[in-house]
């Protein structure tokens, strides 16, 4: 596949394959499982890992445990200033790091400069302007001085659809309470991480407060689960790997803070603008191929305007263009791998044969890449698997409500509640909308993603427990000391 980019350096030169960072130093253990990482859009292998044993996973606990208890002592101002640096890193090599995942997660160039580069170069600032904002230590009442400390060594486990982003938003908010971290990107995206990683060796970070393993998460993410050498993990990907976690640190009465995706709505009323609304939706839902945790993935419309939304949408998905992703024509990329192309054409292909109208949803017509073509589905029962279960592809469902309370029903009518999207034009109806719509965050009127990345971000009910970013986030990785009697401490 050609790209119109002329020098894209390959991942080779970016990063160091089949090593893995621990304790300040890359390590290239011999002897183990080597996982190739492939692009999805060429099926070229462009480099590989290895997959981590228990060896390099005691090793990096070790680390991180022995490297706690310096970071945590050091003044707040000095652990953000090295947030700052991070930032400012990830700001010179931008353009690296959003090749480099473009290469590994499919992802339109422009996209990947925009939450590959620019978002987390945003969450560890204002990550940095949260901590130094925290009250660290303050007297409440009752003459009790409360103190914040870090929870201890964490261990971060990430999915592959946003990956820079996702693991920033476990490295930065850690680093910033104080605690250590052992990260484990996913297996499908891990090259960005090893450049991650040597982003925070070149900008000085002390030696083992930053650590990454590498390998599968059936091997090397169990054996990290499974070690008892954590005191939070923070994890982002499946509901049924982020139910197993969460059981394992419930019975260690470990904290776990779980971000498992959504299958959120889109609710449009009759006063909105069925035709902005739609194009909104459409936009929103098929970001990365529709593989985002919050894509509004059902959209809810008056049922009299069934037939024209899909008619809106359909168009809308038609002028997408599929192929390569340094391709700034390009519109959308494949999807991450065979596995979830297999995933999405199952669903849709499901759908057609239980009668719904389906728009598009064909596999790509190219020979090489895990291209879908995006798919608009309507005409289907409001039980149908293709309604409730989260696809991770570009998949949208519309569906019909006979007024307000209609569309709340059906909004809440999923597991999942981490996002929703509402149009109305009538403030009192929204206000009942954002009050009767049960999601971690709703969106009204199709405003675009907060700046700076502050707003809580995480769900209710089966999307998880706990939130990233700003000041919320930061409260994940602390624990609450109160104090009683007299106590001169100096806040940190
Ligand atoms: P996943 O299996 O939950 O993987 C997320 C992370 O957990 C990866 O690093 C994975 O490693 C690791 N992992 C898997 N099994 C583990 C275990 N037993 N112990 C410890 N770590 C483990 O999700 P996925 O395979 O990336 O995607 C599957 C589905 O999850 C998608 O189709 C989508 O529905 C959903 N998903 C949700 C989000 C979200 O943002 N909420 C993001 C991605 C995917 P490997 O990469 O090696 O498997
Ligand atoms: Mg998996």
């Amino acid at each position: 596949m050609s790209t119109t980019i002329d020098q894209v350096p390959s991942a080779a030169e970016l990063v160091p394959m089949n090593s893995l960072y621990i304790g300040g130093r890359w390590l290239t253990p011999a002897g183990r499982e080597r996982i190739p990482v492939l692009n999805p859009a060429t099926e070229a292998v462009i480099g590989s890992i290895v997959d981590a044993d228990d060896s390099d996973v005691a090793a990096a606990f070790s680390a991180a445990r022995q490297a706690l208890g310096e970071w945590s002592a050091r003044p707040v101002a000095e652990r953000a200033a090295y947030l700052d640096a991070l930032a400012d890193a990830l700001r010179e090599n931008g353009e690296s790091l959003a090749v480099l995942a473009t290469s590994e997660i499919g992802m339109p160039l422009a996209e990947s400069r925009g939450v590959q580069a620019a978002l987390p170069e945003a969450v560890l600032r204002s990550t940095a302007d949260a901590a130094r904002e925290l009250r660290w230590q303050y007297r409440d009442s009752s003459g009790s001085t409360v103190l914040r400390e870090p929870v201890g060594v964490v261990l971060g486990i990430t999915p592959w659809n946003f990956p820079v982003h996702q693991l920033v938003a476990k490295l930065a908010p850690a680093l910033a309470a104080g605690c250590t971290i052992v990260l484990k990107p996913a297996e499908l995206t891990p090259l960005n991480a090893l450049f991650l990683a040597q982003l925070c060796d070149q900008i000085g970070l002390p030696a083992g407060v930053v650590n990454l393993v590498t390998g599968r998460g059936s091997t090397t993410g169990e054996k990290l689960v499974q070690s008892r050498a954590y005191d939070l993990v923070s994890f982002t990907g499946s509901l049924a790997v982020g139910r197993h976690i969460g059981a394992v640190a419930g019975d260690r009465v470990v904290r776990a803070t779980l971000e498992l995706g959504g299958k959120s709505p889109a609710v449009v009323m009759d006063d909105a603008d069925l035709e902005v609304a739609v194009r909104t939706t459409v936009r929103n839902c098929f970001t990365n191929a529709g593989q985002k945790c919050n894509a509004p993935t059902r959209l809810i419309v008056p049922e009299t305007g069934r037939s024209q939304a899909m008619e809106i949408a359909t168009a809308a998905a038609a002028e997408y263009r599929l192929g390569d992703p340094l391709d700034a024509a390009t519109t959308m990329g494949p999807l991450a791998s065979d596995v979830q192309r297999n995933k999405v054409l199952r669903y849709v292909d499901g759908a057609r044969q239980r009668g719904a109208t389906v728009a598009g949803g064909r596999p790509g017509d190219g020979p090489v890449g895990f291209f879908v073509e995006p798919a608009v589905i309507t005409d289907v029962d409001e039980d149908d698997p293709i309604v409730h279960e989260e696809i991770f592809g570009p998949v949208l469902v519309i569906l019909g409500h006979r007024g307000e309370t209609d569309a709340i029903r059906i909004a809440n009518d999923t597991p999942y509640g981490l996002s929703a999207e509402l149009w109305s034009t009538d403030p009192a109806t929204t206000t009942r909308l954002v009050r009767g719509i049960r999601a971690g965050q709703v969106r009204i009127n199709g405003v675009r993603s907060p700046h700076p990345p502050v707003a809580p971000f995480g769900g209710y009910k089966a999307s998880g427990l706990g939130r990233e970013l700003g000041s919320f986030g930061l409260e994940e990785y602390l624990e609450v000391k109160a104090v009683l009697g007299t106590f001169e401490g100096e806040a940190g």
